[in-house]
């Protein structure tokens, strides 16, 4: 039987036998009494990559997110968020459920930007009958697209001009970073830097193309990263020898970032090989993330198409646009595959 070929997410991914070793060797100690060195050298490592005074270790980025959010308004503050950003759309409302925290949702631009003049004009005048306007929240990548760092700068600056915090959602800020990298010839810690210097707090996720099990880190100010401590606590995120998690997150950033080339490399091969078949029209994917869109006659052949590759061992998923995530348990020769089992389903 072949094996899966699962393009599903870069969440899917599990740890390297070296990954593993790594976990087991971890020093340990009670991370709740700040006594675990692994969690503890995870934290200042990020912290200094990002230029952040402090971090803090996260079960999740949806968890870090929401601390991250927390930290920065109180009840009957509000945040302005995209429309289809993971921190508005895809957490459960969780800054509304825990924290009385309205989002303000702008439409995403096809880049994923919010329009400058949309975030204008939602910032509401300090007046009784508004939610104060408090944080801007972006997203980079954004369903695997990477945001223009002066659009990063324009916006960041228009947001503090009018009083607002600025907070990045970097779940994937390392695909970002390594593809800007790739343009502006310099490193991807540099770029990964450079785009969190824009904002007040980044949430980066360990646990997708850096391939670790678990975890995310909420980088901040010392007082923003200990308001997040408290609000962590209250959400249950208190963990205690986290260590064997957070080693795991040092290995990947010791071996995963720079890879992440690759995954973006067979994103575009797969890409170039969907291209020209009548009735799927792909995207030119900038990172992990390629989208294809289903047209004319088979619009509605997604989720016939989704079971033909399921049932060939490949896992993808969509309907009338379908999404591919490459990913560090993705070679070269599953995307070959794929490519073939598509353009069987389609006839060529
Ligand atoms: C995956 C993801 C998150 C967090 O997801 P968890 O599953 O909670 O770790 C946050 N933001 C974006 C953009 C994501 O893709």
């Amino acid at each position: 039987m072949n094996q899966i070929v699962d393009l599903r997410s870069d969440t899917v991914t599990r740890p390297t036998v070296e990954m593993r070793a790594a976990m087991l060797a971890a020093p340990l100690g009670d991370d709740v009494f700040g006594d675990d060195p692994s969690v503890n050298a995870l934290q200042d490592r990020i912290a200094d990559m990002l230029g952040f005074e402090s971090a803090l270790f996260m079960a999740s980025g949806t968890q870090s997110n929401l601390c991250g959010i927390l930290s920065h308004c109180q009840r009957g503050d509000e945040y302005l968020v995209g429309q289809m950003a993971h921190c508005y759309r895809w957490e459960g409302g969780g800054a509304a459920v825990f924290g009385s925290v309205q989002p303000q949702p702008l439409v995403n631009q096809p880049d994923g930007s919010l329009a400058l003049d949309d975030i204008t004009a939602a910032i509401k005048p300090d007046d009784p009958h508004f939610a104060r306007t408090r944080l801007l929240a972006l997203e980079n990548t954004w369903q695997g697209r990477l945001l223009p760092m002066e659009y990063m700068q324009q916006a960041t600056r228009l947001a503090r001009s009018k009083g607002l915090a600025c907070h990045l959602d970097g779940a994937r800020l390392f695909n970002a970073a390594v593809r800007q990298a790739e343009n502006s010839e310099t490193t991807p810690q540099n770029e990964a830097a450079r785009i969190a210097g824009c904002f007040d707090s980044v949430s980066v996720c360990f646990s997708k193309g850096l391939g670790a099990p678990v975890g995310s880190a909420l980088c901040g100010t010392r007082e923003l990263v200990a308001r997040a401590r408290r609000i962590r606590k209250m959400a249950g995120g208190g963990m205690r020898q986290a260590g064997m998690l957070a080693a795991a997150a040092n290995h990947a950033l010791d071996h995963n970032v720079q890879r992440m080339t690759q995954d973006h490399l067979l994103a575009r091969t797969l890409a170039d090989g969907l291209a020209g078949i009548e009735g799927l029209q792909p995207e030119a994917p900038q990172t992990n993330i390629l989208f294809a869109e289903l047209t004319g006659s088979a619009r509605e052949r997604g989720p016939e198409l989704v079971k033909f590759l399921l049932d060939r061992n490949i896992l993808i998923t969509g309907s009338r646009q379908l999404r591919f995530v490459t990913h560090l348990d993705v070679d070269a020769t599953g995307i070959a595959r794929t490519v073939a089992a598509i353009r069987t389903f389609f006839g060529r």
